[in-house]
């Protein structure tokens, strides 16, 4: 059913509270469940209460953090990067689908920036990271009322 999200106000397919009345799209729903306290538990990893973002085969609860950890970890889930032709975890997919690994994702991200002319990482628009901050703040001063 289509309706009007109570929390973000756009129109979207939304679940109504039966007790409450507030219709709650499936993004503010993720969002809530993810702040609620009495969903969280205690993480076999780290051992701290926090968000479950996965279970073992055991059903014991694993925190993002060590969710994220684990996946990184895991070989099975690494694959012969496309550049260097290691076999590490996947940072990034080519057009054709081939994994690239973070090395190379940075490396390939590295060029002579417009503002500075350095050889840096390129953040955006032509620009370093250090001239990609500086030209954002000063258009936000630009575009503010006098
Ligand atoms: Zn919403
Ligand atoms: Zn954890
Ligand atoms: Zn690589
Ligand atoms: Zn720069």
């Amino acid at each position: 059913m289509e309706n009007s999200c109570d929390v973000c106000e756009q129109r979207k397919v939304v679940r109504r509270n039966q007790k409450t009345g507030t219709a709650i799209c499936q993004n503010c729903y993720g969002i809530a469940r993810y702040k609620d306290t009495s969903l969280h538990e205690k993480c076999f990893e780290c051992g701290e209460v926090k968000h479950v973002a996965g279970r073992d085969e055991g059903g014991l609860a694993i925190c993002p953090n060590c969710y994220q950890r684990a996946r990184y970890k895991d070989t099975s889930l690494h694959e012969k990067c496309l550049k260097c032709d290691e076999v590490k975890p996947v940072a990034r997919r080519s057009e054709t689908g081939r994994a690239i690994c973070n090395t190379c994702q940075q490396r390939s991200r590295i060029g002579s920036c417009k503002e500075c002319l350095q050889t840096k990482v390129i953040q955006a628009l032509g620009l370093c990271y250090a001239c990609y901050q500086r030209k954002r703040r000063a258009d936000t001063i630009q575009s503010s009322p006098a």
